[in-house]
């Protein structure tokens, strides 16, 4: 079999995968990652809402931080979530939001003056201040005290996962499509890369890393019932609170 070695291996690539791909590689080290769809093809371009960061750039927004962040996104679990996990997650949006405008993502922005929503059912006219012009945009979403979901017009998925699959091209990022992993490799409680098949050769090859990152979207848990071992990653680009 057919054998490949790498610092870092990424399985997936969807808006997970790329992103941790990305950061790898900026970081110095090599990066391969796998994924059985092209990854512009991912199921993140399905997503439409938007994602949630407190930048606090609208009216409604107004008064908006990471800690109002933080405890909207620990009430909306029921306190299930892990509140270590929310509070970096709730302190990174924000930056997250601004790099991937630089990196391409055209965030919806702020108008000024008036514009008519409803709330409740009922028409309001909200105003927008001179100094929020063209600041990146936020909507109602999700049930949150402020409105914190960054988005843009109903394509949010796409425009994210299509900069972030730009952006991994830019960083030389070595992307082997077409390949499902087919078992992860490992002993002693410890990951050494997988077995992927090439899904139009059926060439089966190994990939040795010295990490493993499973980013393989909302059917991870399948996975990790399946291969009873997967290591590192958290699972979705985990972009809603
Ligand atoms: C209609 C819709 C609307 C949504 N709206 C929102 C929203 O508004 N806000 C929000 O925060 N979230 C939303 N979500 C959820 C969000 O889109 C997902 O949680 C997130 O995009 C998942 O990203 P991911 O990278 O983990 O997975 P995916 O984008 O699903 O990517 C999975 C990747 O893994 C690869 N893969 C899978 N198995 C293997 C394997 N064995 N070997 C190799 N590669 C493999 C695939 O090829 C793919 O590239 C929405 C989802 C849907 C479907």
């Amino acid at each position: 079999m057919k054998i490949t070695y790498t610092d870092a291996l990424v399985i997936g690539g969807g808006l997970a995968g790329l992103r941790a791909a990305t950061g790898i590689k900026q970081r110095g080290h090599d990066v391969i990652l796998l994924s059985i769809v092209p990854p512009k093809r991912s199921h993140s371009a399905a997503a439409q809402g938007g994602m949630q960061a407190s930048l606090a750039n609208t009216v409604k927004g107004d008064g908006d931080n990471e800690d109002v962040h933080f405890e909207d996104t620990i009430k909306g679990s029921d306190w299930g979530a892990d509140q270590d996990v929310v509070r970096i997650f709730v302190n990174t949006a924000p930056k997250a939001i601004r790099e991937l405008a630089a990196w391409g993502v055209p965030w919806t922005r702020v108008t000024r003056g008036d514009r008519q929503v409803v709330i409740n059912a009922e028409k309001v006219t909200l105003t927008e201040s001179d100094e929020a012009h063209g600041l990146i945009n936020a909507r109602d979403f999700g049930g949150t005290k402020k409105w914190r979901t960054c988005y843009t017009s109903d394509g949010t998925g796409h425009s994210m996962l299509f900069a972030m699959d730009n952006k991994a091209h830019e960083e030389k990022i070595e992307v082997r499509e077409r390949m499902e992993a087919m078992s992860l490799i490992h002993e002693n409680g410890r990951c050494y890369g997988c077995v992927a098949r090439n899904l139009m050769t059926g060439e089966l090859v190994a990939y040795i890393a010295k990490t493993t990152t499973i980013a393989t979207g909302g059917i991870w848990s399948y996975l990790r019932h399946i291969y009873k071992r997967c290591y590192l990653s958290g699972n979705g680009a985990g972009y809603c609170s």
